[in-house]
């Protein structure tokens, strides 16, 4: 009932909803909330998947691993084009009811022999959820990124790479580019190496303005300064830039960071919310972007990052408008956009910070 809604969304009440939003580091799967979630579990009561196997509560915690078999089972749930269509436009919505303006979405192409589902038709029911969603005029502009899983390896990458560039030419702008993600521990040495010591295909996928995540894994000191010599658009958490070599190379590139708190925390990368390194990046001035990562998986919502890292740092109102409004210098979308979105962020700033 709508009581209940209420009582499980107290967010909605105040500045850090009303805040408009940029959401830049999004997975797909990882975003399905526990009402959507209910929904995909209905549909297929054979696997005998119940709601905290898809998510974690307040409080609780997993390790690295847990929330990568997390994942496992939500694919298992989102199967087929219809489910992928479903969950895009889900997650959409939601982000939308959230005071998220503009949404880039990322997602690995999955093939499902059981439902003879390729990764081509994976990418168009992404394309076609984003699709809808703009015909029903909601206030969000979306736009995907394609995932390169690095435990498929050189043959896998390739393959994407190959498919991001076919939908690059024909969307017109709403396939940005590429993400290198997946468990850095599962990849096998040879793959590893070739996966990441720049091949011909990051090479391309840079050329697509590609984004590279720097391993969630400590002590990958090399692995990281490789990845980082390819100077990515951006980088997804940064929870192991550990040594001053690597903070020195990224503050003097000024590369952007995705910072995403509750993700962190509940996956155990970093120990509380005060030792996030948002603190540090913040109080030097660095480019930092407040994202969720997972927020099915996490259950959190964009505002609620805000909300946290505005408590935990003590932020003021204006500091927080401030963080979101910059956060628009950092999109994939082109310039035009940007103005756009200034704009939108100007005409609301007066409602919102009730000057
Ligand atoms: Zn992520």
């Amino acid at each position: 009932t709508m009581e209940i809604e209420e009582l499980q969304q107290p967010w909605k009440t105040d500045f850090y909803w009303e805040l408009p939003k940029v959401e830049l580091h999004a997975h797909l799967n990882g975003s399905i909330s526990s009402n959507t979630m209910k929904k995909l579990i209905a549909k297929k009561p054979d696997l005998k998947i119940h709601n905290q196997m898809t998510m974690i509560d307040q409080g609780k915690k997993r390790t690295l691993e847990e929330c990568f078999q997390m994942f496992q089972t939500i694919h298992q749930l989102t199967s087929s084009p219809e489910d992928i269509l479903m969950v895009t436009k889900d997650v959409i919505k939601e982000f939308a009811d959230d005071g998220v303006k503009y949404l880039e979405l990322r997602s690995t192409p999955r093939r499902e022999n059981a439902t003879g589902m390729t990764k081509k038709i994976y990418v168009e029911s992404i394309l076609e959820g984003i699709k809808q969603s703009k015909q029903e005029n909601l206030d969000i502009d979306v736009r995907y990124l394609m995932a390169i899983d690095r435990r498929g390896g050189p043959s896998v990458a390739k393959e994407t790479v190959k498919l991001a560039e076919e939908f690059f030419h024909s969307t017109e702008g709403i396939v940005l580019g590429l993400d290198l993600s997946g468990d850095p521990t599962k990849i096998a040495p040879k793959a590893k190496k070739e996966a990441s010591a720049s091949p011909k295909a990051e090479a391309k996928a840079k050329a697509l303005k590609a984004k590279f995540y720097v391993p969630e894994i400590p002590n990958q000191n090399k692995e990281t300064q490789i990845l980082l010599d390819l100077l990515p658009d951006r980088i997804g958490h940064g929870t192991f830039l550990n040594s001053c070599d690597l903070v020195d190379f990224v503050r003097q590139h000024q590369i952007p960071l995705e910072l995403c708190l509750t993700s962190n925390i509940k996956s155990q990368t970093v120990p509380s919310y005060v030792q996030h390194h948002f603190g540090f990046w913040y109080s030097i001035g660095h480019p930092s972007v407040i994202c969720t990562d997972d927020k099915g998986v996490f259950a959190t919502h964009l505002s609620q990052e805000y909300q946290l890292a505005a408590e935990t740092f003590n932020l003021t109102q204006s500091q927080v408008w401030d963080l979101s409004y910059k956060s628009i210098n950092y999109i994939f979308a082109s310039d035009n956009t940007r103005s756009e979105l200034r704009k939108k962020w100007n005409y609301l700033k007066p409602k919102v910070l009730h000057f």
